[in-house]
C-alpha cells in the first residue's frame, strides 16, 4: 500500500514539470502565469493527499491534464462579458446597463487619446468637466443646474451633507428603503450629519403629517422612491406638488431621490407609469437625484438636477471631489443623453429601452432562431422547447411588473439542472439563465441579437461532445 508519505515525496518538482510542459506550450503565456498553475496544481494535490482525498499517483497525462486546465483558467481575465438569459434587463450583478453603440464607442476614444476633458477649447484656460454634461441635462429635463457624479448613493449623501448638515430631514415611514448592497436612507442620512425624522405610519403618510412634524430645526422635505419594494392595498403618500406647497409655505427644500430616473414615459408600452424626471422637476421640487445606469440606460452615475442657487452649494462642497466620475463616464454618459435628444431613436439605441420595449414576437422569433440552429444536434441528449414565461425589469424598477416574454427552455436527458447551471457559469463566455418548472430556462428578452449564434454554438458544443470547461 502507498503510504500518504510516499505520495507527497513522489510529488512531481515544479521546475522539472515546468519544462515539460514548455516543450509544447503556447508561447502567448507567460511564464509566471505557468509556474504560478503549476504550483497551484502541486498545491491542490498536497493537500488533497493530506486530507486523505488522493489516494493513489497521478500519471503524466494526468498532471498535464490538470496543467494545462489551470493555466487556460489563470490566463483568463477575471472580469469578463457573460451572456445574460435571465430575462431580467437592469440586472446589477451582470453590470445593469448596456451601453449604446455611439457610448461604446466614445468610451474606447476616451481610453485611447487625450481629451478636453478639464480644458475649455474656447478659452485654452482649464475647462469643468461637469460642463461636458451639464447643459444637456438641463435640456433634457427642464431643469435649471445639473451635477454628476459617482452614483445615485453619492449623490444622495452628497446633497443631504450640503443642505441638511445639522438639520432635521423630514420623510415617510413607508419610505425609508434599503435598495441593497447596504444602501439605507436612514444610514445613508445618519452619515450625511442630517437628522431624520419619520412621519406617517408604513403604509399611509399625509400632508398633516408633515406639517406637525417641521420645527424651527427643519431643512427639507425628502421624497424617496420605494424602488424595489411596493406597498400595496391601504396606501397614501402625498405627492411632490403637494410637499412642494407646504415647503413653499415654510421656506424649506424639497429634495426627491428618485432611484431609476426615467426620461421617457414607458407607460405607452404598457409598463407601469412612472414619474419622469422632467415632471419632478416641473413640480417644483427643488433637488432631485437618480442613477445613470438603471431605467437610464448608461454608464454607473449619480445625477442631480434641480435649482440653480440649490446645485451650486452641492457643486461647491469639498466632498464632490472625492465623488467625481472619471473620464469613461462623462464620455459615454453624454452619448447616452444625446440619444434622448430623439425619443424614437433612444428606444432602438439604448439596449436597456430596446430591451424592455420590444415586442413579445420579435422575442419569440429570436427563441425560433436559437431552436432552429440547435435543436437538432442536441435532440438525443436534451428536450429543447419554446416556452412563454416572463422577464423582470430589474435595478429596483417596477419589481411587481413581469414583461410577458419567450424562453427556450432545456430539459436534459443525463445531467442535473444544477449541473448544467454550473456547467454554464464555468464556460469562457459564461451563460446565465435560471431554473424553472424543471427547466433551465434562457429568456431570450435579454439575450442579444448578435448572441445567438455564440450560444448556438455553446449548446451544440456541450450537448454534442458532454461537458466543456
Ligand atoms: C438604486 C437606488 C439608489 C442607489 O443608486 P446607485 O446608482 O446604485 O448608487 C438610491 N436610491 C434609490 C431610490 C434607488 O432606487
Amino acid at each position: 500500500m502507498v503510504t500518504k508519505k510516499d505520495l507527497l515525496r513522489n510529488l512531481p518538482k515544479v521546475d522539472e514539470c515546468i519544462k515539460r510542459l514548455d516543450e509544447d506550450s503556447d508561447p502567448e503565456v507567460p511564464p509566471a502565469i505557468v509556474k504560478l498553475a503549476v504550483q497551484r496544481c502541486i498545491e491542490d494535490q498536497r493537500r488533497r493527499i493530506l486530507e486523505g482525498e488522493a489516494i493513489g499517483e497521478l500519471s503524466d497525462d494526468a498532471w498535464r491534464q490538470l496543467f494545462t486546465g489551470e493555466i487556460e483558467k489563470q490566463k483568463r481575465p477575471n472580469f469578463r462579458r457573460v451572456i445574460n438569459g435571465t430575462g431580467v434587463v437592469i440586472h446589477t450583478n451582470l453590470g445593469r446597463s448596456l451601453l449604446s453603440r455611439k457610448a461604446a464607442e466614445a468610451l474606447m476614444q476616451a481610453g485611447a487619446h487625450y481629451s478636453n476633458l478639464e480644458f475649455d477649447l474656447a478659452t485654452g484656460k482649464r475647462g469643468s468637466r461637469y460642463s461636458l454634461v451639464e447643459k444637456i441635462i438641463c435640456d433634457l429635463t427642464g431643469a435649471e443646474a445639473a451635477l454628476v457624479v459617482n452614483n445615485n448613493a453619492a449623490a444622495v449623501l452628497l446633497v443631504l451633507e450640503t443642505l441638511a448638515r445639522g438639520t432635521e430631514v423630514i420623510v415617510s415611514r413607508g419610505q425609508l428603503v434599503e435598495i441593497g448592497g447596504s444602501f439605507r436612507i436612514p444610514d445613508v442620512m445618519a452619515k450625511s450629519g442630517a437628522r431624520l425624522i419619520e412621519v406617517g405610519a408604513t403604509n399611509r403618510t399625509h400632508l398633516f403629517d408633515y406639517e406637525r412634524a417641521i420645527t424651527p430645526e427643519t431643512s427639507m422635505l425628502l421624497k424617496v422612491h420605494t424602488s424595489n419594494f411596493r406597498i400595496i392595498g391601504f396606501t397614501s403618500e402625498i405627492s411632490a406638488e403637494e410637499m412642494v406647497c407646504l415647503a413653499q409655505r415654510h421656506g424649506l427644500l424639497v429634495m426627491e431621490d428618485l432611484g431609476s430616473g426615467c426620461l421617457v414615459d414607458l407607460s405607452r408600452f404598457g409598463l407601469p407609469k412612472e414619474p419622469t424626471v422632467q415632471e419632478i422637476v416641473k413640480a417644483g421640487v427643488d433637488i432631485v437625484t437618480f442613477s445613470g445606469d438603471k431605467l437610464l440606460g448608461g454608464p454607473q452615475a449619480g445625477i442631480i438636477v434641480g435649482k440653480r442657487d440649490v446645485i451650486e452649494r452641492v457643486k461647491k462642497n469639498p466632498l464632490n471631489r472625492a465623488l467625481r466620475i472619471d473620464k469613461f463616464t462623462l464620455s459615454s454618459l453624454e452619448m447616452i443623453l444625446r440619444e434622448y435628444f430623439d425619443s424614437n431613436a433612444a428606444l432602438q439605441n439604448i439596449p436597456t429601452l430596446a430591451m424592455l420595449t420590444v415586442s413579445s414576437e420579435k422575442i419569440k422569433k429570436r427563441a425560433r432562431a436559437l431552436l432552429r440552429r440547435t435543436s437538432k444536434y442536441i435532440a438525443d441528449r436534451c428536450v429543447m422547447s419554446l416556452m412563454p414565461t416572463v422577464s423582470r425589469v430589474g435595478g429596483g424598477a417596477m419589481p411587481e411588473y413581469s414583461l410577458p416574454t419567450w424562453a427556450v427552455a432545456l430539459e436534459p436527458h443525463d445531467i442535473s439542472l444544477n449541473s448544467l447551471e454550473t456547467d454554464f457559469r464555468q464556460l469562457p463566455v459564461p451563460l446565465v439563465g435560471r431554473i424553472e418548472h424543471d427547466k433551465f430556462v434562457l429568456d431570450m428578452r435579454t439575450i442579444q441579437e448578435d448572441e445567438i449564434v455564440m450560444v448556438a454554438d455553446i449548446l451544440s458544443g456541450y450537448f454534442g461532445k458532454g461537458p466543456v470547461s
